[in-house]
């Protein structure tokens, strides 16, 4: 099962390999005709030129005018004069579009040829089929991405008028010149196969290199991925799912200065379940547990606002941090933290101030300075807490700023 299936993800990936060196060659292809479009246009007015003042120009005009419209529709068509990287989804589509183009254009050039050569002395028709051979060897490096593309270009517009040539000239010279297009197709041929060889390797290796890079992307992403959650799991407290002491420790260093910047007051509320030793006793420890997750739950409606933490630092001990939050603004938070707590009404027997689970608070705040350190606050907010638990527990006391 496994072998078959790596097997088909191979196969998957040739095609998919071969389908990118498809749509490589057929986006270099159509960067050539945006190269060559004009340079057609001059080099077929050369032609035109050459049966200047001749009886049938008009006709060799006409046959221009044509030539002219039809690369200037080439171009179009292959997108010359449209942005430059379009996306190529449908290759197969292209090659076909592109082999009729390099047809229609190879007949064009021969049918030019030939109207122009009518009249022309032999010598003249030398210098017609020097410019045939010369577009012929343009088109290996501007076509050749395809071979089938270039001959379909180079056999029309240059064999029939050779050959037309050296059938005409006949004897010796029609001999060589049959010869010379012999080796002309010849050396081609082996130049195409080098050089069709070179390309596609030279391609599968950029498509490789671009498939490293796009796998490393990806694998960077991850490990950048895993190691933002292995962050996040440092900072949070795994039985309750809010904050660790850590995260708090950190984030109030940061809210402190912030603070002595803006000259704001900071607040804190430490809270301590009662009776949690007894409640455990009670309910065992897995009932503990679920009780502190519901504590962590209730505490986390009332603080809620950006910039506002929630820890728990302790077993049964949580603290909140308010920035920009004084005295009197804390100390409501605390009373609806408690009413809250209260109306999840979580059963506690073992308790001696009311049947339900109950917290005691102590609130500090202060104005930071650089004279004073966060385990001040920290310190003021424990007193006050341990000051709520001595007056008899379920109560809220807020800190004397006796610094
Ligand atoms: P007080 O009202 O004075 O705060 O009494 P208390 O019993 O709540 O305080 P004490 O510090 O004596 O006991 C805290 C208990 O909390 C002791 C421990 O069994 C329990 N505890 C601490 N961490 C956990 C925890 O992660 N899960 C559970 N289920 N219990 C815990
Ligand atoms: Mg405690
Ligand atoms: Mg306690």
């Amino acid at each position: 099962m496994l072998e078959e299936s790596s097997e088909h993800q191979t196969r998957l990936d040739s095609v998919e390999a071969e389908r990118w060196l498809h749509q490589r060659k057929i986006r270099i292809l159509l960067q050539n005709h945006r190269h060559s479009w004009a340079l057609i246009i001059i080099v077929s007015a050369i032609l035109l030129f050459l049966s200047y003042g001749e009886d049938n120009f008009y006709i060799c005009l006409i046959w221009w005018l044509s030539f002219t419209a039809f690369t200037v529709f080439r171009a179009w068509l292959t997108g010359c004069f449209s942005p430059p990287d379009f996306e190529i989804e449908d290759y197969k589509a292209w090659h076909e579009r592109l082999l009729v183009l390099a047809f229609i254009a190879g007949v064009g050039w021969g049918i030019g040829a030939a109207l122009v050569s009518i009249n022309l002395s032999p010598l003249m028709q030398m210098y017609v089929l020097l410019i045939l051979m010369g577009v012929s060897s343009a088109s290996v490096p501007l076509l050749g991405a395809y071979m089938n593309i270039m001959w379909a270009f180079q056999i029309p517009a240059l064999w029939p008028y050779m050959l037309w040539l050296a059938y005409n000239m006949g004897g010796h010279d029609g001999v060589i010149l049959f010869l010379i297009l012999f080796f002309y197709v010849l050396s081609i041929v082996i130049y195409m196969r080098r050089l069709e060889a070179n390309f596609t390797e030279s391609l599968s290796i950029q498509y490789e290199f671009e498939h490293l890079v796009a796998s490393l992307n990806e694998r960077n992403q991850q490990l950048q991925q895993a190691n933002e959650k292995l962050e996040q799991l440092t900072l949070i407290d795994s039985l309750t799912k809010i904050n660790n002491r850590r995260y708090f420790e950190m984030q109030l260093e940061k809210e402190w200065k912030r603070c002595i910047r803006e000259q704001q007051c900071l607040s804190i509320i430490m809270i301590d379940i009662d009776y949690f030793k007894l409640y455990n006793d009670a309910y065992g420890h897995a009932g503990g547990d679920d009780c502190l997750r519901r504590v962590a739950h209730n505490l986390r409606r009332t603080v809620n606002r950006p910039g506002d933490v929630l820890a728990r630092i302790g077993g049964e001990e949580f603290v909140a941090m308010l920035p920009a939050v004084d005295e009197s603004g804390a100390y409501k938070v605390a009373e609806s933290m408690q009413k809250n707590l209260l109306q999840a009404k979580i059963p506690h027997a073992k308790s001696s101030v009311s049947d339900y689970l109950t917290t005691s608070m102590g609130v500090a705040s202060i104005y930071p300075s650089a004279e004073i350190t966060t385990l001040m606050l920290f310190k003021l907010a424990d007193k006050a807490l341990y000051k709520a638990k001595e007056n008899g527990r379920n109560q809220i006391v807020v800190a004397q700023q006796d610094l």
